[in-house]
């Protein structure tokens, strides 16, 4: 409870509003049902003003960032990966990813009907990482997955340009999973065992849930930019070039002035193993040139200080630029990541307590200025 209540501080603007919640019978049907009883729409109606705390349903948190609008974050032991955007329209939902596996995105359809019972009729995917495409395959042919192209194409083959594969990224859960085992049997602590075992329990439900994971490609692509009007909602998808991956997209309600962002933007720092470090700056500037009030990422709380895309694109131009000059006076990788200096940016991200950079992320540079990898 105490993250909830932290997340709820940190939306103190009054625009957020809690619903009440639908009666457990509309569940039925959750899905394709037309004609809908007039809750949850575009407008606002129904919102109870000036009350601040999310509806909270079996496995979700919504917030409702601005009227229809709203923020999707796991709230219960379901392993679900990312956030969602959830955009209730006058007749239909879109959802903005779709989490880490097929029961965390049921979950999602289930627990929207604490908020609307509106039929999901589109959905899309910001990019193409496990923990935002595979729940892709619980919706129904009828429901339109919107998507860039390239991020298409990776989930179809399983793998993007830069060769990150979806096995690389959940390969490595049986052996956190025996390694947990094995520090288990050597706490003798209770409350560190019961931790430990709650851990291990969810990281052992959600492998069974990856097991049925089918990558499902999204049915819907754009190359550049894409417009939903729907009821009296303009929903735009842009590419404003590449960033965080290949194929990320920005989904933009100009009326709203809400931007959905995906990875490009997070709570903290983005997973940069996969990204194109350089352009990712530029294309925030592209992105920043949006009229909007509020941000919902892909991981961590909606927020509104636009500052803090500066202060991602600072802490990109610096690694880019002590990368390019290690690797320009033949420093390994590993080396790089060791000398890299970035705690200049300590008050603007957490978990800078002296040199160092992610060598993960570091690499990936390398690979950029070296052209191994696309
Ligand atoms: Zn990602």
């Amino acid at each position: 409870m105490t993250g909830r209540r932290e997340r709820l501080e940190r939306l103190d603007t009054g625009a957020i509003r809690r619903r009440s919640v639908i009666p457990a019978v509309l569940l039925a049907g959750a899905w394709l049902h037309a004609g809908c009883a007039p809750d949850g729409g575009g407008d606002g109606a129904g919102a109870e003003g000036g009350d601040a705390a999310p509806t909270e349903a079996a496995h979700f948190e919504f917030t409702e960032v601005v009227p229809g609008v709203y923020h999707a974050q796991g709230a219960s032991d379901l392993v679900v990966g990312s956030n969602a955007g959830v955009v209730v329209n006058e007749a239909d939902v879109l959802l903005v990813d779709s989490h880490i596996s097929p029961a965390a995105a049921n979950a999602l359809v289930e627990d929207l009907r604490s908020i609307t019972d509106r039929p999901v009729r589109y959905a899309a995917n910001t990019h193409w990482h496990f923990d935002h495409a595979h729940g892709n395959q619980v919706y129904p042919p009828e429901v339109e997955i919107i998507s860039h192209e390239a991020t298409r194409a990776a989930i179809a083959a399983g793998r993007s340009n830069s060769g990150r594969s979806y096995e690389l990224f959940v390969g490595s859960i049986p052996g956190r999973i025996a390694q947990m085992e094995a520090t288990l049997d050597t706490l003798t602590d209770e409350a560190a065992r019961a931790e430990l075992e709650a851990t291990l329990e969810g990281q052992r439900t959600y492998y069974a849930q990856l097991q049925e994971v089918v990558p499902t490609p999204p049915n819907t692509t754009l190359s550049e930019r894409l417009t939903l009007y729907r009821g009296g909602r303009e929903i735009q998808f842009h590419f404003f070039g590449r960033a965080h991956t290949e194929g990320d997209v920005i989904v933009y309600l100009p009326d709203d002035r809400v931007i959905i962002t995906g990875d490009m933007l997070t709570g903290g720092l983005p997973y940069m193993g996969d990204g194109y470090v350089n352009e990712w700056i530029e294309t925030l500037d592209r992105v920043k040139a949006l009229d909007f009030d509020w941000i919902i990422p892909g991981h961590g709380d909606p927020y509104q200080e636009r500052e803090r895309i500066d202060h991602l694109q600072a802490y990109l131009r610096d690694l880019w630029d002590q990368s390019v000059a290690l690797h320009g006076a033949g420093v390994s990788p590993e080396d790089a990541a060791a000398r890299i200096d970035l705690t200049a940016h300590a008050d603007n991200f957490g978990g800078i307590a002296g040199p160092g950079a992610n060598p993960v992320a570091v690499l990936r540079i390398f690979e950029l200025l070296d052209g191994t990898a696309n």
